[in-house]
Order: C-alpha cells, then structure tokens, then sequence
C-alpha cells in the first residue's frame, strides 16, 4: 500500500460533533480561556451543561465574546482577570468564582506561553517568565481548587468525584525541544506535579489528569502552521496526517472531567495524532 501523501493545506479539520450533557450541574474555571485551546475548553465545559468562568489575562474582548458563546449554551459564564503567576490574583479569582457560582467542581489549567530562544541566550526573564505562568500557574490554581474540593466533598447528585482538574501540558513532557528549554520543562514539570498530586488527593475521590497535546491550530504556534510549506514540514511529525484543532483538545477535556472517566486518576492523556509514536521510525529505523 502506498503511504498517503501528507496535506499541503491546513484546510483540514476536526469533525463536527455534539457534545454530549455530561457535565449538567457543574462548576468550570478555565485559565487562559480567551484564546485558542482555553477558548475551546471553556466553550465545549459550557455545551455539556457546566457553568464557566472565563480566565483571562488581557484581552477583554475576547474573554467577553467566549463568556457570550458559552452562555449559549444555557449555562452562566463569568470572565475574570487574573494572572495565573500571581498568589494574590489566583486566591481572589477562585474566591470570587465560589462566592458566584457556590462551589467549584473542575478546573482545567490551562493557561500559557512560549519565550523562545537558544540555550545560550537565553535571559534569567524567559526563563522565569515560562516557569512562573506555566508551572507556578498550575501549582497556585490548582492548590486553589483542591482546597475548595476538600472543603465540600462528594456530592452524589452532581458527580462522583469531589473534583476534578485537568492539566494541559504538551508532547514536550516527553519530547526533548531544543530552543524552548524553559517550555520542555515546564511541561516536565507540570507531568509530576500532576501525578504527585494526584496520588495524594486521589484518596479524597479528587482526580487530577493531564492532557497532551501535539500540534493544535492556535496563536501559539502560527508559524508552525500558516503557510503550506510549514504546514508540510509539521505534517512529518503527524502519523494522522492533519493539524489538530482546538476542538480536538476540548472533547478530551469534557470527558477527563465527567464521571465517564472515574477511574481515570493521574494519567496524561496524549492528543496528538501520533505525534509521540516516533515518526521517523515509519519507514526506517
Ligand atoms: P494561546 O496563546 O492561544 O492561549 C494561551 C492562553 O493563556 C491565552 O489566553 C493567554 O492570554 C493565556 N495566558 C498567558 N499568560 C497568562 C497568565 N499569566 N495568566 C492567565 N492567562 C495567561 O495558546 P494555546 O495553544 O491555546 O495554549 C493553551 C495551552 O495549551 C498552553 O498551556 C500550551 O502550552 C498548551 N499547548 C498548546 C499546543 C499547541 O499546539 N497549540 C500544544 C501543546 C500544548
């Protein structure tokens, strides 16, 4: 059989399907959900029947047009401003979050940022920048969240878990990247920080995952994928043969949150089209 020739274009897409209402009754907060894959997130939490709070750092616009599409749904949504990085601004968005919604039930964090550059180069700042939003980001928010978790507990009716929390990290937990070393280990990072706290909450029926993705269509990667010759070059990294979408990452999330996923405790959850399956060893190796 011939190998089929990879797409030149990024016209490809994820298939359009419903979200099932699996989160009926639920509390969401998305970090870093004006854009991209938070976008997505927040929007498919709010299509399977969560209530959403819209996290933000700049951007209000957006932050207001994703709460508008979630609201759709027949949810409530909120946007707040808050710099995951920040004690201060995290404590007071999830203190917020509980005072309007009541409690808290998932957190997906997701929030962060590239500041790329050649080892060597590279400045103490793009180090620290990458580690404090990305890693330092997820420790706070989801401290934040546990806590509440272990205040209220089970509640039967709306879920069988005490809460949940979703970490988004990336293939490059696994796969080393040169010129992005304060990104590869941040992401390292967030793998066990995860598993350690999953590991310890797990006994209070709090379950906390990660998500891998590969290469999604968002503004953090345009190069990666704006131009068909780009586009190509990706596409030897992706046995599936198509750029994954924001949607994509955001169906995983829905399940990874709903009680479908129960005895789903610590796992990272690679969505990535292949793209850790050593391509290269296709047709060699
Ligand atoms: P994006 O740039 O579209 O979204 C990132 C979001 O994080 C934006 O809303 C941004 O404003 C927000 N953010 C940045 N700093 C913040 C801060 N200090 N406080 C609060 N929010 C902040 O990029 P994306 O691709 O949607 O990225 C979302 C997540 O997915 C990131 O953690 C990223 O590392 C991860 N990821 C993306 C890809 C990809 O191919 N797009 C692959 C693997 C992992």
């Amino acid at each position: 059989m011939n190998a089929p020739s990879a797409p030149t274009s990024p016209s490809s897409g994820a298939p359009p399907l419903t979200i099932p209402r699996t989160l009926a009754g639920q509390k969401a907060l998305v970090t870093g959900a004006n854009s991209g894959i938070g976008r997505a997130v927040a929007i498919a939490l709010g299509q399977a029947g969560a209530d959403v709070v819209v996290n933000y750092i700049v951007g209000e616009p957006a932050a207001e047009a994703v709460v508008q599409e979630v609201r759709r749904a027949g949810v409530r949504s909120f946007a707040y401003q808050a710099d995951v990085s920040s004690e201060e601004q995290v404590d007071a968005m999830f203190a917020r979050a509980c005072a309007e919604f009541g409690t808290l039930d998932i957190l997906v964090n997701n929030a962060g940022l590239q500041r790329d550059a050649p080892f060597a180069s590279m400045t103490l700042a793009q180090w620290n920048t990458v580690i404090g939003v990305n890693l330092t980001g997820q420790f706070l928010c989801a401290r934040a969240a546990i806590r509440e978790f272990l205040r209220r507990g089970v509640v039967p009716s709306v879920s069988c878990a005490a809460g949940k929390i979703i970490c988004m990290s990336s293939v490059h937990q696994e796969i080393p990247w040169g010129g992005h070393p304060n990104y590869a280990s941040s992401k390292g990072g967030i793998k066990l920080m995860m598993e350690s706290l999953a590991q310890e909450v797990a006994p209070h029926h709090i379950r906390v995952n990660g998500i891998a993705p590969g290469a999604i269509r968002t503004p953090i990667n345009t190069s990666a994928w704006q131009t068909p010759e780009a586009y190509a070059r990706l596409m030897t990294l992706v046995p599936y043969a198509r750029i994954g979408e924001p949607e994509d990452i955001a169906r995983a999330a829905v399940w990874l949150a709903s009680d479908l996923s129960d005895y789903v405790v610590g796992t990272t959850l690679f969505v990535d089209g292949g793209m850790t399956l050593y391509p290269g060893f296709a047709t060699g190796g």
